[in-house]
């Protein structure tokens, strides 16, 4: 599939055309933001990670039903994705407390809850992406009654498959940031699960030492952000033998001679 032109850069990643109109090439980036672009650095090989990682979360999603925009992944930065108009909303899912929601309520870091909490973010950076209420969404008419109940039911599905999915390999999914889109394809209207679920979008803590393996080792400048988003990559079982993010380097196989009988 052929490249075509720029169609959004954002802060992680670029949205290319294609030949096809209602497919997109999505290329993860190494830029690193935090605190509403007031952070910033390269960290070499992260869009790599996040692209293998993502890939391998949304393919995972599919199989059990949740229908999101991956098509393929094509190189090691790239995604073939479906084409969607995203819904200018960040649905956050939080299990353990940690983030924003302990700095805005003064609820403890690592209060486990009771039940998973959804948040609603309005994606607007010159507003630093304020938290927004149901009736902020239904008022403003981002979203209608029966697409907000809809994602609602759909991101619990998506947070206990990711819960246990973490679980399973010794990780404890405390929080992520989901984002869906309007796709048109063949006249059908549908909102399909969009952009990227990685260790930049999810919280995601050891679960004996609660060690942190996601974006928060920028954030808080704790350092090894590559080994954290590796060993995610490795406990996932998709980086296999592969330690380095660089390609690895093939030797040419030596030339072996076979005698005439
Ligand atoms: N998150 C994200 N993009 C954003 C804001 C948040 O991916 O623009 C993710 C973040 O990585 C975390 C969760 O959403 O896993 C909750 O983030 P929080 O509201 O605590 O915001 P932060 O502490 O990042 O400001």
């Amino acid at each position: 599939m052929k490249k075509g032109k720029k169609i959004y850069e954002g802060k992680a990643k670029i949205i290319f055309a294609t030949e096809d109109k209602n497919l997109a090439i999505q290329h993860f980036k190494d830029d690193a933001t935090a605190y509403n672009n007031q952070k910033k650095d390269i960290i070499e090989g992260k869009g790599i990670l996040n692209n293998r990682i993502s890939e391998h979360i949304l393919s995972n999603l599919k199989q059990i039903g949740i229908k999101n925009h991956l098509v393929k992944r094509i190189n090691m930065r790239e995604q073939l994705v479906k084409l969607v108009e995203i819904i200018p909303i960040e649905f956050v899912v939080r299990n353990i407390a940690s983030g924003s929601l302990t700095k805005r309520l003064g609820i403890e870091d690592g209060t486990v809850l009771e039940y998973p909490l959804i948040e609603y973010c309005l994606k607007n950076d010159e507003l630093g992406d304020p938290i927004v209420s149901r009736e902020h969404i239904l008022a403003f008419k981002w979203m209608n009654i029966l697409e907000l109940d809809w994602i609602n039911e759909e991101v619990k599905r998506i947070n206990d498959f990711l819960q246990g999915m973490f679980r399973g390999v010794g990780i404890k999914l405390v929080d992520f940031k989901v984002e869906f889109g309007r796709s048109q394809i063949n006249e059908k209207n549908e909102i399909i699960l969009a952009d990227e679920i990685s260790p930049d979008t999810c919280r995601l803590w050891d679960a004996n030492t609660d060690k942190k393996l996601d974006k928060d080792r920028f954030r808080k400048d704790l350092g090894n952000l590559i080994e954290a988003y590796q060993e995610i990559a490795r406990r996932l079982d998709i980086l296999h033998e592969q330690t380095n993010i660089r390609p690895l380097k093939f030797t040419k196989p030596k030339a072996v001679k076979i005698k005439k009988k």
